[in-house]
């Protein structure tokens, strides 16, 4: 235990999982700045360290599984059901819908965690809450390594993160980054990024 919000940042400008441009985020918002978790998650003894952390925060709240929004919560909702002695499963989007498959199961009644890698606006939090909720299962928190939105996470559920960023995201209509005519936004691990 022990890593420090500065220490998490660090680590991420360490392992180049900070990158400055014009990206459009999953959530459809503009932003000069983008978190590739997956480059500090490449390394498996940082990325269960950081489940370790995360684990930590989390501590008492009753979970009996972590659940993760595919693709990006998989390795850190991995990590932190290690560490908390609970199974994982995760969500996928079918549709335009966040829902189980692979035959995962839930209990009525089974209170979750669920965990990401970076949180936005919180709306795949909330999906994956919606989505276990209408099987019966009980959230209890919700995890990210890092929160990087405005204000406090509005999320139903006590919400804990490493590390907290202020960046600035825009809907693409109010993006200064847009109306300066420069390159458009890209999504990030395109191509584009050198
Ligand atoms: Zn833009």
């Amino acid at each position: 235990m022990g890593m420090t919000a500065e220490m998490v940042r660090a680590k991420f400008v360490e392992c180049g999982a900070i990158l400055e441009g014009h990206f459009l985020l999953s959530s459809g918002l503009h932003s000069p700045t983008y978190l590739q978790c997956a480059r500090v998650l490449c390394h498996p003894e940082v990325a269960a360290e950081l489940g370790r952390e995360l684990a930590g925060l989390v501590g008492q709240e009753g979970v009996g599984l972590v659940v993760s929004p595919a693709l990006g919560g998989l390795i850190i909702g991995h990590e932190v059901a290690r560490s908390l002695g609970v199974r994982h499963l995760f969500t996928e989007r079918v549709e335009g819908r966040m829902v189980l498959r692979r035959g995962f199961t839930v209990e009525p009644g089974e209170r979750f965690l669920v965990v990401e890698d970076v949180l936005t606006t919180g709306g795949s939090t909330r999906e994956v809450i919606t989505a276990l909720e209408a099987l019966g299962a009980v959230p209890a928190a919700a995890a990210a390594i890092i929160h990087r939105g405005a204000g406090d996470a509005p999320l139903p559920v006590p919400f804990h993160s490493l590390l907290r960023l202020e960046i600035p995201s825009w809907v693409p209509d109010a993006c200064p980054l847009c109306r300066r005519g420069g390159p458009p936004a890209v999504k990030p691990g395109s191509r584009n990024l050198s």
